[in-house]
């Protein structure tokens, strides 16, 4: 770790994400929370949240999403988002849609909510409903996204793509302009938490994911032809990341097919941070897979001092932790070295070059262990979200 004492200082995050409870209806095997799930007891309190707000606020960040689990699982969402927008940050809330009505959708935007990014784990009730672990949930999610239309407020659908839907992406395409979207997230997924556990079951085949490239490639040229011939829609092209025409697409690729690694969070301790229901500030919301890393929470310090000078935050910013395989490579001030917690759940070995890197000496054995998930003839069985509730027993469709 850099020496806090002459360690320059970062710029100010731009972005928090706050993890408003984890608990949630859905029980997705794909989800990032951690497998030891907060209770609500430790939950931070309406006042608390809306301190830190302020504080993040103060330190810089301009944008917070408010997520969980699922936030509308708190009754006082409403004037949480109240407190943020007082506070002078642009809200976005990331939610299932499950727990949410057309009158909480009228108070979220009277009480300023800027946005809403609405998951989707698949285009049909059987898939979506299977996937999700909650039976009747698909059609809510519709009659949510027809609610949110109405009322005009700017939607992002998120669709967690891999094994059990990524056939499916031009209709989950086609399913995000019908439910009058701007912008589509279609994020392979990322195997941290639940979806690690999952990863067996998750993994999708090499052909799956080249023809997804080509979808989106196809889908992005086809919006823009009709852009240029003046067919276009309401003008979406060109803002976010590769958008054309009216839908603007999102497309996050599977690490494990990658040559190199992503930037993870810009970089540790660069551009945003996370806090956990309970308070706990983190790099990223798997930090705390990577044993030995000191965190603090919003009870022990404000968040300038946590972000400036937190121990977890200073252990993998820079360079000065990288392997000499980074700290002399091209690529060093692209991706960063790749992601610490899949270097950690890959390789035991935080501080190692993320095994993604065509460069990592752990490529090979991710090599072996993708084409022995991947071509599995019957994946195992998904492992669902679940809270340790033995009053309430695991079942789809529970609340
Ligand atoms: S991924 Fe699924 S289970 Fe996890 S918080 Fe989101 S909706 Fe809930
Ligand atoms: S060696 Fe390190 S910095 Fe270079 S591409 Fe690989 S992960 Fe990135």
């Amino acid at each position: 770790m850099a020496d806090p004492a002459v360690a320059p200082l970062p710029p100010p995050p731009i972005a928090m994400l706050a993890e408003l409870t984890h608990r949630c209806p859905l029980a997705c095997p794909y989800c990032s929370n951690p497998l030891d799930l907060a209770a609500k007891a430790v939950e931070l309190s309406t006042e608390t949240w809306a301190r830190v707000f302020r504080e993040a606020a103060a330190l810089g960040v301009l944008q917070l999403h408010l997520s969980g689990g699922e936030p509308a699982s708190r009754r006082d969402l409403e004037v949480l988002v109240g407190h943020a927008r007082d506070a002078g940050l642009y809200t976005n809330l990331i939610t299932s849609g499950i727990g949410l009505t057309r009158a909480r959708l009228v108070a979220l935007d009277a009480a300023g909510l800027d946005h809403i990014q609405l998951s989707v784990q698949g285009v049909r009730a059987e898939t979506a409903d299977r996937i999700g672990g909650y039976a009747g949930g698909f059609a809510r999610k519709m009659d949510l996204a027809a609610e949110i239309a109405d009322l005009g407020i700017p939607l992002t659908l998120n669709a967690v793509m891999h094994r059990h839907n990524l056939d499916d992406l031009p209709e989950t395409l086609d399913l995000a302009v019908r439910l009058g979207a701007r912008r589509i997230e279609v994020a392979c997924v990322q195997f941290q938490g639940w979806a690690l556990k999952n990863r067996a079951a998750l993994q999708p085949t090499r052909e799956q994911v080249e023809r997804a490239k080509r979808v989106v490639a196809e889908a992005r040229a086809g919006q823009a032809g009709q852009r240029g011939a003046g067919q276009g829609g309401a003008g979406q092209g060109g803002a976010g990341q590769g958008g054309a025409g009216r839908l603007v697409i999102d497309f996050v690729p599977p690490d494990y097919f990658a040559d190199f690694p992503k930037a993870c969070m810009g970089g540790w301790g660069s551009t945003g941070f996370n806090v956990t229901p309970d308070g706990t500030v983190l790099p990223c919301h798997a930090a705390q897979t990577i044993p030995g890393l000191v965190f603090q929470t919003v009870a022990e310090a404000d968040l300038a001092a946590i972000w400036y000078r937190g121990p977890a935050f200073m252990a993998y910013r820079g360079i000065g932790w990288m392997p000499e395989l980074c700290r002399a490579c091209d690529r060093r001030d692209v991706d960063f070295g790749g992601c610490r917690c899949q270097a950690m759940a890959l390789t035991g070995d935080p501080a190692a070059t993320d095994p993604v890197c065509r460069k990592s000496p752990g490529r090979a054995a991710l090599d072996a262990l993708v084409a022995a998930e991947a071509t599995a003839k019957a994946p195992p069985a998904f492992a669902y979200r679940r809270p340790e509730r033995p009053d309430r027993p695991d079942r789809p469709g529970a609340a």
